[in-house]
């Protein structure tokens, strides 16, 4: 066991940081403040820099780089803007990753390079309006007719929503009951009977579109099923480097919390002295501390172990639900530590705080980690129904 970067990675890792510090933090009020989605000229140089598809194989366009050296990309970003770190989780944790470890030859040509150049992205739509935690129930039926599919049903809170031009899509096959008639294939925006709800105002990930995705006899050329029926098992194993990003995302808005606390606590002046001096403080920085690199660490472990492969369901839902669980905390207590000003849209505490709130539901919510903790520890796997 190493805990130390090599120099590729510390490069690396430099070159982001320096890019989010510069580049990135400058904007984060406007989307903040405007909740518009990162345009297309700033997508283009996380491209440049070697930030679309770090983890997707070099044929397809990607750096064939390891999750970890994603994660530590993203954790840099997120640091700033969780917005920020959005396109590295999307193009190296999201749905592209079921495309690449399950998807034709075929596919994987026709699919990932554009995600990779950033001239396209990919959205996850699995949740639907009466499936959520119980995915299972989903409705959302894809019949074969022909040389197409028609998909009929309506997916909720997909992230990218209306924004992304290509979209992963859980459907129901067959009249087969639960997760035995469940498959998945993409819908290109634009295919015919496919439209968008409304945006969804959410508390915070202001500047993250998300919206349902509406399917009214949709026609989708077979070619694009990439997962057959019968393969729900692949979409869950793909989910968990899911896991993995959705866990830095968290991770990266608590670092982001942390830095700002300690500069802040050494500034800001109470009774003739820093508030850094109080031993109060100084607890609730240290505590914070304890809680973030906690989280990196059980983030660390599930990429490295992951290689260039899949992470393990237990060590991706411990990350998972850690991480998730401890920036809800950690942002509280930076907020605690900025007092009046922490809580004032003029400091950038309350929207880390309420960012934060987003992750320990999307991507599967921390109560359903504890399942899949459970589930793996024991060695059982506990039927909801
Ligand atoms: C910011 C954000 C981004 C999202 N992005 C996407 C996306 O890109 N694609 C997508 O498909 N979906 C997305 N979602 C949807 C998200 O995956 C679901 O909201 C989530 O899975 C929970 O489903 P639900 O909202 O229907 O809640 P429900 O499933 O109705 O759950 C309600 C509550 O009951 C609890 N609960 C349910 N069943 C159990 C059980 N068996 N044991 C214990 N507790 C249980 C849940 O933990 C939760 O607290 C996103 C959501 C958010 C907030």
């Amino acid at each position: 066991m190493d805990f130390q970067l090599t120099e590729e990675q510390t490069i690396f890792k430099k070159m982001v940081h320096d890019f989010a510090d510069e580049r990135i933090a400058p904007l984060v009020d406007t989307w903040e403040r405007e909740g518009v989605a990162m345009d297309q000229k700033l997508i283009s140089e996380y491209a440049e820099r070697g930030l679309l598809g770090i983890t997707i194989p070099e044929q397809y366009g990607g750096a064939g780089l390891a999750a970890f050296d994603a994660i530590l990309a993203m954790e840099e970003l997120a640091r700033v803007s969780t917005i920020a770190s959005g396109p590295v989780f999307e193009s190296s944790f999201g749905p592209i990753r079921v495309v690449e470890q399950f998807g034709t030859e075929e596919q994987k040509r026709r699919f990932i390079p554009p995600c990779c150049k950033g001239e396209k992205f990919m959205s996850i739509g699995m949740t639907e309006p009466g499936a959520g935690s119980a995915l299972t129930d989903l409705t959302t039926r894809a019949v074969l007719e022909g040389d197409h599919y028609v998909v009929n049903g309506q997916k909720r809170f997909i992230s990218g929503g209306g924004h992304s031009d290509l979209y992963m899509v859980y459907v129901r096959l067959s009249e087969k009951k639960g997760h035995k008639g469940i498959g998945g294939l993409v819908i290109e925006k634009g295919a015919p009977g496919f439209s968008f709800g409304k945006q969804e105002e959410f508390m915070g990930l202001r500047g993250m579109p998300s919206c349902d995705l509406i399917f009214e006899d949709c026609i989708v050329p077979k070619e694009n099923l990439v997962i057959p029926e019968g393969g729900f098992a692949n979409l869950m194993q793909a989910f968990c480097v899911e896991r993995c990003g959705n866990a830095t995302q968290s991770l990266g808005i608590a670092w982001g919390a942390l830095e700002a606390a300690k500069k802040y606590s050494q500034e800001r002046v109470a009774f003739g002295k820093p508030i850094c001096e109080f031993q109060g403080v100084q607890f609730l920085l240290a505590d914070m501390a304890m809680k973030v690199e906690a989280a990196r660490l059980l983030i660390y472990r599930a990429a490295v172990n992951a290689g260039i492969g899949l992470p393990s369901i237990f060590e991706s839902s411990v990350a998972k639900c850690f991480a998730n669980e401890m920036a809800k905390e950690v942002t509280d207590m930076a907020l605690q530590v900025f007092g009046g000003y922490g809580y004032s849209k003029e400091y950038p505490i309350e929207r880390m705080l309420r960012d934060s709130r987003g992750w320990p539901v999307a991507g599967g919510t921390v109560q359903m980690q504890r399942i899949n903790i459970a589930g793996a520890m024991l060695g059982r796997r506990f039927n909801q129904r």
